[in-house]
């Protein structure tokens, strides 16, 4: 899985921020002038796959886009979260999209 191995180094990736659970690193493929992921560090395929052990840790993943988003400069954003192929989703290890700034140049 591409983003396990962002996550373990193996690959690189602009990260903008690390904690025990979670890390945030810049898309490769920008759709905004700032568009960032935030992932958990463990493998999880979709927001289906989801139950109530993972409550905190979708929270935790939410809560963080506003103070990400903040010192990226942005007052609003978007945040997407795709789920299933028919729902967008390409790389099946779960993450939330944070994009703002406007349209890439
Ligand atoms: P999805 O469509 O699964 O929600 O989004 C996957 C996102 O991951 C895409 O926006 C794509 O550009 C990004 N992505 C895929 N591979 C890499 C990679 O190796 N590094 C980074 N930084 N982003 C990636
Ligand atoms: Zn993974």
């Amino acid at each position: 899985c591409i983003f396990c191995k962002i996550v373990a180094g193996d690959i690189p990736a602009k990260r903008l921020y690390e904690d025990d659970a979670l890390i945030a690193f810049h898309d490769i493929r920008p759709q905004a002038k700032v568009h960032f992921l935030i992932v958990p560090k463990a493998h999880i395929e979709t927001l289906k796959t989801c139950n109530d052990s993972h409550t905190e840790l979708l929270g935790r993943m939410l809560l963080l886009a506003p103070k990400l988003a903040a010192e990226q400069g942005l007052f609003g954003f978007k945040t997407v979260m795709h789920v299933e192929r028919e729902g967008g989703q390409e790389v099946f290890h779960i993450h939330l999209h944070v994009l703002g700034g406007g349209p890439v140049a």
